[in-house]
């Protein structure tokens, strides 16, 4: 879209505009630095970064152990200037102060980053500590191999399990059923975890992946239409859609949407969700990160005779050799080798 030239009222108005925000900003700065400095705020402890607006955070206080206290408030935090980028699922020092307010002191270490690029191509965190990234696939629309590993590649590139979740599994029959088990094999022989599943069921029936997700912090990702929305849906219950709804009214102006947010599940166990999320994983990747994203290629890299290998058709080629003698399926070297050719298009799938 062409840009159009402001006339000078409009840049005075914008200028005017900023000038003010910035003001604010400055004044409610002023305004828990003082809260600090007069003792009207609680002693330091630990939380966990329920969701992140801009410049404001929403915090839950956590017990002795880092777990968050469920039932606790959310406490909107502002931040201390020498915090570097913070995301939701961060665990914080924070300080408690009036009217579920707060001020973040420090960010505690995490055990993993979940990112993605921004519209400009660069890497960007959006969540912290999550421990599984679930890859839903679903009968319909029909899984593709090299789509999967894609996504399986991404997530071992952030070094965050992968688990392979095939939903609408009540569209599972006697003429799929074969395909569909020889390809979850092939992830499961390498020690992948593969959960079934149906969004169509009541929670109780979905029991099995309700117990699983209470051992984990786990994102949901995949191609659209295999049925994210319907799956967190059932699986937040209600609840979801009371925060929603929460979040709607009393966060006017706030793209709620685009955030990534932390849902403690009913059963126990956390989801992060944001629609950001939902698309994780086709962005570029290197050649190197794409064969460290095959799992079973590992061993065999830096074995190659030729230390620019392009793994197609030289001799001496570790990657090949292992794929001769049956340690790389035939299934994942084809894929690897799709994945490959789009490597240098930009767009992704
Ligand atoms: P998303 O794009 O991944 O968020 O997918 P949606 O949740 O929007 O689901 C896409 C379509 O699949 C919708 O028409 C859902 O009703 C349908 N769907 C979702 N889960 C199931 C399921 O377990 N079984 C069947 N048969 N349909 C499902
Ligand atoms: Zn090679």
């Amino acid at each position: 879209m062409a840009k159009r030239k402001l006339n000078r009222r409009q840049q005075w108005r914008i200028k005017k505009i900023q000038d003010e925000k910035a003001e604010r900003a400055k004044r409610r700065e002023s305004q828990a630095e003082q809260a600090m400095d007069s003792g009207a705020l609680g002693s330091e402890q630990t939380g966990l970064i329920i969701a992140h607006y801009g410049q404001q955070i929403d915090v839950q206080a956590c017990d002795d152990q880092g777990s968050a206290l469920t039932d606790s408030p959310l406490h909107r935090c502002h931040v201390r200037a020498n915090i570097d980028a913070l995301v939701t699922g961060d665990r914080v020092v924070w300080r408690a102060g009036d009217d579920q307010s707060g001020v973040i002191e420090a960010r505690l270490d995490r055990s993993s980053l979940l990112q993605r690029p921004d519209n400009f191509g660069q890497l960007k965190p959006v969540a912290a500590n999550i421990d599984r990234i679930v890859v839903v696939v679903a009968v319909e629309p029909e899984p593709h191999a090299n789509l999967i590993d894609r996504y399986l590649v991404a997530a071992e590139t952030l070094d965050i399990q992968p688990t392979l979740l095939l939903n609408k599994a009540d569209l599972i029959n006697d003429d799929n059923r074969a395909e569909l088990e020889t390809m979850l094999d092939t992830y499961r022989e390498l020690g992948y975890e593969v959960l079934l599943t149906t969004a169509r069921h009541t929670t109780d029936d979905n029991s099995p992946l309700l117990e699983w997700l209470s051992h984990h912090t786990s994102v949901f990702v995949g191609q659209s239409g295999v049925g994210k929305s319907s799956l967190i849906r059932s699986i937040l219950g209600d609840d979801s859609i009371r925060v929603g709804e929460l979040s709607e009214n009393t966060r006017k102006g706030t793209h709620t949407t685009t955030t990534a947010r932390l849902f403690h599940l009913p059963a126990g166990g956390q989801l992060v969700d944001s629609p950001g999320i939902r698309e994780f994983g086709l962005w570029h990747i290197s050649d190197a990160e794409l064969l460290e994203g095959f799992i079973e290629f590992r061993p065999f890299i830096g074995h190659c005779r030729f230390r620019d290998c392009q793994h197609e058709a030289e001799p001496g080629c570790a990657i090949r050799e292992a794929f001769e003698s049956g340690q790389v399926s035939a299934q994942r070297m084809h894929s690897y080798e799709r994945i490959r050719s789009t490597l240098d298009d930009k767009e992704t799938y």
